[in-house]
Order: C-alpha cells, then structure tokens, then sequence
C-alpha cells in the first residue's frame, strides 16, 4: 500500500516567529500511523499547555507494544467563546490491541491572563451536580457509582448551542472505550460569561474554467495535508503561471485558513476532502467513516459555499467496502513526488519529471516547505514541454470526453 506522507513543523513553535494563528501538523511517514493536529493559538503558556501535551503523549505512544501496528490520531476544536475567552480541546485516540479514547481541554482568558474552570463559567455548579450524575448513569449504564460521586468537571468545550462535559472512560471505570460525554444546552445553563455565536457565512464561490482544448498535454498537480503556512505561498506562484492544483485539505485545519481556502477557488484551484483527522480509514466503521467525510464537507462549505465531489484517502489506503459508503469520488495518483521523504529539490524533480505524461496526477504536499520549493522549477518544466494545469475534475472530465471521441 502506498502511504501518503509528510512532515513536521515544530521549528515554526520553537522560533516564534509565526505571527497568525495556525496548526501544527505532524502527519506520519510510511513507518508509523500518525496523525497529530493542535492549533497554534499564540498565546504562550496556553501553547506550551498544548505542546507539553502533544509531546508526551507522543513518547508514550512510541512506547506502545501492540500486535497490530498501533495508529495515533490526536485531533483538536479550537473555539473563541466571546473576545477574551478561548476553548480548546485535544482528543486522542490510540489504536492498538485496544483502543484508547482521552480528552484534555483547555479554557483561558487572555485578558486575565488565567486558565478557567467549569465554576468560572457556570453559576450553581453544584445545583446542576445531581442532575449531570443522573444523566449520566442514564447514559452510561456501567458507569461505576463511586467514581461517578468524585467525578470532577475538568474537560468541557463549547460551541453555539451546547457545554459539552467530557469525561475520560477510565475516570469513570465504563466498560466503555469511547470518550464519555454529555451535551447540556446552553439556555438551561446560568451562565457567568458571554457566548458570541458566529454567524453563518453562506459565500459561494464558483469555480472559474479554464481554456483547455481536447488535444491539450494536461497534468493535475494535488496537494495533500493543507492547509498550512505554506499554501498561500504555493498559490502565489501557481498564480504566477495562471496555473491550478487541487488541494486534499484536512477537515480540522481549514477553519484557520478562511482566506486561503477562498483563495483557491477564486484563482482556479479546487478543494478536495482528505478526511477531518486524517485517520487510517481501512480501521474505521461506515458511520466513523462518514463522519470523517462529512465533517470536512461542512468545514468547506462553511467557509466556501463550495460542495467537495472528491475524495483521496488517508495513506492512500481504501477498499471498495469503504467506497460504496460516500458519493465522494476516490482519487489517487499515478506520479508519487515522494516529496516529504527525500526531501531535496532535485530528488523530488527526478521523482516527478521522467514519470508524467499526459493525464497525470502529482501527489505533493503543501504542509511543508519541500514541495514549495520545487514549484517554480516543476511548472517552468513541465510548461516547457507543452503541459497545461488542470483541476483533477477538470481532469476527468477531459478524460471523458477522450474516451467518448
Ligand atoms: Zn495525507
């Protein structure tokens, strides 16, 4: 099986010197299943929380003896409750001879400059104590009573209509390994803080077509494991060329690159999913499978008001099963950059330029500064002998047409 890949960017948190907001990927190589996603927020002592705790469960997975090879999956939400008060949560999951579900959250206000409890944010916690331990037995019927009575509310987020109370299962002692949670609305909350809901942006973008006659050498140059820092600089030299690519973005990232992902589909280029965590989906029910995909759809739609038709699979494992459960279409690749693995300019050229022909799909990735840095040289070349750069719908359909001459 081919494995996508890619790579790290921690350099960016050590030197401090990125000023947007962002995240931080670390999508694994060909040797381990991980994919690990947390927002920099540039807020220090919230980031060095977020980094100390990505790290050390990091070395702990590393450690792990399992039977099967063990996957690590660490997802983030990223919320600004009002302008003072931000809420993040990191969700891991480790899959190995047994699934391990954790959660940790954090809520700061900036302002304050202070970490915050469940007390800071609602009133009469302790009136609402019986009623979250009622619900919760009702939930979860194993739950173990006595845990249950010293149970504390240290992990929540929020979003517009709910505070989501989240309890690791073996603080609870359930015989359950998924992540425990109750959903309390908000209107029955007291609450001490104000919520700003955001409001739904509906912007539709169209995509602009390109002139490409039947008989034209066309190439689809894709992207993998976006949005980061990096892609507007990819962008800015396809526009350079007038040139489009089509961009595998991970669901969880894009709400941190609004901008960018309008930017590809007004210059030409086209959004396609890569699923939210970038787990191995191969390991995943019909239901995880759909929510992996629907997630990421409604992320680009919010932003976007446009509607993905594409899909490319985590390291690019799938099988028909998992096919037949999402209208999305599957696309792979034929040209591999191998880009996040040999990492140089002129290894990366040799890894492309000898295999395109007419119809290819370059797999490249724009959450490291390797591929950028051979864009400029691989669209002068590849211009030079005729090639023109299509949207991989664009793609297809031209193939379609092609079969129907
Ligand atoms: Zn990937």
């Amino acid at each position: 099986m081919k494995k996508i890949v890619a790579l790290i960017v921690l350099i960016l948190f050590l030197c401090g010197c990125e000023q947007d907001k962002g995240v931080t990927s670390y999508i694994s190589s060909s040797n381990e299943l991980v994919a690990i996603n947390y927002p920099v927020t540039n807020i220090n002592v919230l980031d060095d929380k977020i980094s100390s705790y990505v790290n050390k469960t990091y070395y702990n997975f590393k450690n792990i003896k399992s039977k099967i090879k063990p996957e690590l999956n660490i997802s983030y939400t990223y919320k600004e409750i009002n302008d003072e008060v931000v809420n993040v949560s990191l969700k891991t999951e480790i899959v190995g001879d047994k699934t391990i579900n954790k959660i940790k959250t954090f809520t700061y206000n900036k302002i304050s400059g202070k970490f915050l409890t469940m007390e800071d944010l609602v009133d009469d916690l302790e009136g609402l104590d019986y009623e979250i331990k009622k619900e919760l037995l009702e939930k979860y019927q194993d739950a173990d009573m006595d845990y249950l009575s010293n149970v504390s509310y240290d992990y929540f987020t929020i979003d517009d209509e709910n505070l989501t109370l989240y309890f690791n299962p073996a603080e609870i002692k359930s015989k359950y390994d998924e992540l425990i949670y109750l959903d309390i609305p908000l209107d029955s909350l007291k609450l001490l803080i104000d919520i700003d809901k955001s409001s739904n942006k509906d912007t539709y973008l169209s995509i602009k077509k390109k002139n490409v006659s039947i008989d034209d050498k066309v190439v689809a140059l894709t992207f993998d494991d976006g949005p980061s820092k990096y892609t507007s600089k990819i962008l800015d030299i396809l526009d350079k060329y007038k040139a489009s690519a089509t961009f595998f973005l991970i669901g969880n990232k894009v709400e941190f690159y609004g901008d960018i992902l309008k930017r590809m589909l007004e210059e030409g280029s086209e959004i396609g999913n890569h699923s939210y965590d970038h787990k191995l989906l191969t390991r995943l029910s019909k239901e995880e499978f759909q929510e992996e995909i629907n997630k990421t759809q409604e992320a680009i739609k919010n932003i976007t008001g446009f509607t993905p038709t594409l899909f490319r699979p985590t390291y690019g494992g799938y099988t028909n099963v998992l096919k037949s459960y999402t209208d999305l279409k599957f696309v792979l690749w034929d040209v591999d950059s191998r880009d996040w693995q040999v990492k140089s300019k002129d290894k990366i050229l040799k890894n492309i330029v000898p295999n395109v022909k007419s119809g290819s799909i370059i797999l490249m990735h724009d959450n490291h500064e390797y591929a950028l840095k051979v864009l400029d040289d691989l669209i002068q070349n590849l211009k030079r002998q005729g090639y023109k750069f299509v949207t991989v719908s664009e793609l297809l359909e031209l193939k379609k047409i092609r079969e129907n001459e």
